[in-house]
């Protein structure tokens, strides 16, 4: 199952499947995509490598220590042949060997303190700016991407994926890396003190290997299936919880919960079903690693008893087996794990790397000091949204705004009128024609540079949550609390705000729903003011308004056209006649055409589409 992505040339984005066949790509070419992230960090690695290197041969010269404790210590001083053992030697003797022992887990201690330290910390770093690189590549996508790619996804990404990889670097690396480096000791020390248990242990060892890996394969496969469980309930949760009015209108919380509750019990029958795949894993693992070592024992037991072997051996065997045995099976996990942080890796790149279709240009061009309003002028413009080729939003588009002029947009619905904006503000960029500010196309200045000349309030106010002072510092993050507050004012927002419980610090919260329609709208004209930009874009909210707040956000919208007019381009969107009036001219769109332009009066008089508009659309 794929779901089609941010459809930027080239790329798609597949969302992972229980039975998708990427398992084939090897999980360490996929993983490379962590190289850059991991680079700047060069000389903890190499520290965390010899703290591991170190451990490693710490747990391994436990063994030897034993032997001697065994052999040098126990065994020896009580060995027949002795007629008087001298008690004292042996218990200084014995001493010695414990304090052996215990320097050697000393050691292990510290070295497994550090390499533990710093492998955690390399998991968190990486990990943070995994999230960090994504989230700011993604805050630069094109609307073109959002158009096609769900924020939830893109949430779990940023979440599930990067703690996926977290999981890996942070500790699935190093204990692959500490499990194999004790794995070839244990094995050399092995073939170095008792080459005959060698090719019993192969046996063993490809006994247990291989039916793990099929396994695991399989344990793998249900775990993929149950996170994509879990995401689905988390999908319906999001939904719904953004819905909450509307689902509690229609009295829907009982059947929405049942539907949570089935998506949530499909996550948990697959869960179940890894877990017990998994179960049988670990049951098959131990049963055979013990099978193959009371085996081993059995026979270094009779080799004691019948004086080939001395009991320090046989123990200082027993733990490298051990040690051998579990580090198979440490791999084991780590190679599954491996797999599918491979498969986080790869979609957080494919997120990382899809490009956006609007970028700035390399060399921009230097847009004029002059803020006395902007020039504009669309040459020739045809434009169709990139989701649907068949359909032009403007066509043959071409209109030229003087610097300080107020030019109203009017047409009905699907006219055309919010893609002038899109345009202007370069979400888009237009398939044939020219789009000029001041002289430049659009596509030749800096998108910031562009952007930060344009002060737009759009149709549906978006309040942060934060303060309401904070909100409309949004406009321009350096205004001091006076400036805030004079915005307020000129968007008549001051007096609500004031009354507000705790005045300008009053938290809005989450999506401004402690504020009516009107109030929000006000907010958002406030911080348009705020960024007092030389190109004014408004989006006159018709609906969702009552009478009374469409008077007030009016009057503030009237207020904002009327203050510095002349040193600032105004374009609105229009839907009421004191709105036009108050426009220097007024453009008439249709099917994404201009059909009229003029003066309210003049339009009134020629009797064509605006005066049949004004008649049927206007609000006074
Ligand atoms: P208006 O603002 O005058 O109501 P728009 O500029 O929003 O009209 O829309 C013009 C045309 O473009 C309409 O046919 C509309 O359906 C279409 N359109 C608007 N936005 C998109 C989009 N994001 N993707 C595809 N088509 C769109």
């Amino acid at each position: 199952m794929s779901i089609p992505f941010p459809a930027a040339p080239g790329t798609r984005i597949v969302r992972a499947a229980p039975d998708n066949t990427d398992l084939a790509k090897p999980p360490v070419k996929s993983l490379s995509g962590l190289l850059p992230f991991l680079r700047p960090y060069r000389g903890r690695i190499a520290l965390a490598g010899l703290f591991l290197v170190l451990a490693a041969f710490a747990t391994l010269a436990f063994p030897l220590a034993l032997r001697s404790l065994i052999d040098g210590g126990l065994v020896a001083s009580a060995a027949p042949g002795l007629t008087t053992p001298d008690r004292s030697a042996q218990v200084m003797a014995l001493r010695g060997h414990f304090f052996a022992l215990f320097s050697v887990a000393v050691a292990l201690g510290i070295f497994s303190a550090g390499r533990f330290y710093m492998v955690s910390w390399l998991g968190e770093r990486v990990t943070a700016d995994l999230r960090n690189a994504v989230y700011a590549h993604v805050l630069r996508q094109s609307p073109e991407f959002f158009e096609t790619t769900q924020t939830g996804e893109v949430l779990s990404r940023l979440t599930t994926d990067t703690t996926l990889v977290q999981t890996v670097v942070g500790s699935s690396l190093s204990m692959g890396l500490r499990n194999a480096v004790m794995g070839v000791g244990a094995l050399a020390m092995l073939v170095w003190t008792n080459p005959w248990v060698m090719l019993q242990v192969a046996v063993v060892l490809v006994g247990v290997v291989l039916p793990s890996l099929w396994f695991g394969r399989r344990v793998r496969k249900l775990s993929r299936a149950s996170q994509d469980r879990v995401a689905d309930s988390s999908a319906i949760a999001a939904e719904v919880l953004n819905a909450i009015p509307v689902v509690q209108s229609y009295t829907a919380e009982g059947r929405e919960a049942v539907r949570f509750d089935h998506a949530t019990g499909q996550a948990f029958q697959t869960a179940v079903r890894r877990t017990r795949a998994r179960a049988v894993l670990v049951a098959f693992i131990i049963i055979a690693t013990s099978a193959a070592l009371l085996w081993g024992l059995y026979q270094g037991t009779q080799a004691v008893m019948e004086g080939r072997m001395s009991a320090g051996h046989l123990g200082q065997t027993v733990v490298y087996v051990i040690i051998l045995a579990g580090a198979f099976a440490v791999l084991g996990e780590v190679y599954g794990d491996l797999l599918r942080a491979a498969g986080a890796t790869e979609r957080l790149m494919e997120l990382l790397h899809s490009p956006s279709s609007i970028v700035s240009p390399k060399n921009p061009a230097q847009p004029s000091g002059k803020r006395s309003g902007s020039a504009i002028e669309f040459e020739k413009i045809t434009f169709h949204y990139p989701s649907r080729p068949g359909l032009a939003a403007l066509t043959e588009f071409s209109l030229r705004i003087a610097p300080g002029e107020t030019v109203a947009l009017v047409g009905t619905s699907g006219a055309g009128k919010s893609t002038v904006f899109q345009l202007l503000l370069r979400y888009y960029d237009a398939q044939s024609g020219a789009l000029r500010i001041d002289g430049n196309p659009v596509q030749a200045l800096a998108l910031d540079d562009l952007r930060q000349r344009i002060a737009i309030v759009p149709q549906d106010a978006v309040i942060f949550s934060t303060t309401a002072l904070e909100n409309i510092r949004y406009g321009r993050p350096d205004a001091t609390d006076a400036e805030v507050k004079l915005a307020a004012a000129a968007a008549f927002a001051h007096e609500f705000i004031s009354a507000l419980p705790e005045g300008y610090g009053t938290f809005l919260g989450e999506r401004g729903v402690r504020l009516s329609g009107g109030q929000r709208q006000r907010i958002a004209i406030a911080r348009a003011m705020l960024k007092n930009a030389p190109l004014l874009l408004l989006d006159e909210a018709t609906s969702a308004l009552d009478a009374e707040s469409e008077r007030v956000v009016q009057a503030a919208l009237e207020a904002v056209m009327e203050k510095h007019s002349g040193q600032r381009t105004t374009l609105v969107i229009a839907h009421r006649l004191a709105t036009v009036q108050k426009a220097d001219r007024i453009v008439v769109l249709e099917h994404g055409r201009i059909v009229e332009q003029g003066n309210h009066e003049a339009l009134v008089a020629a009797d064509g589409v605006y005066a049949r508009l004004a008649a049927l659309q206007f609000t006074t």
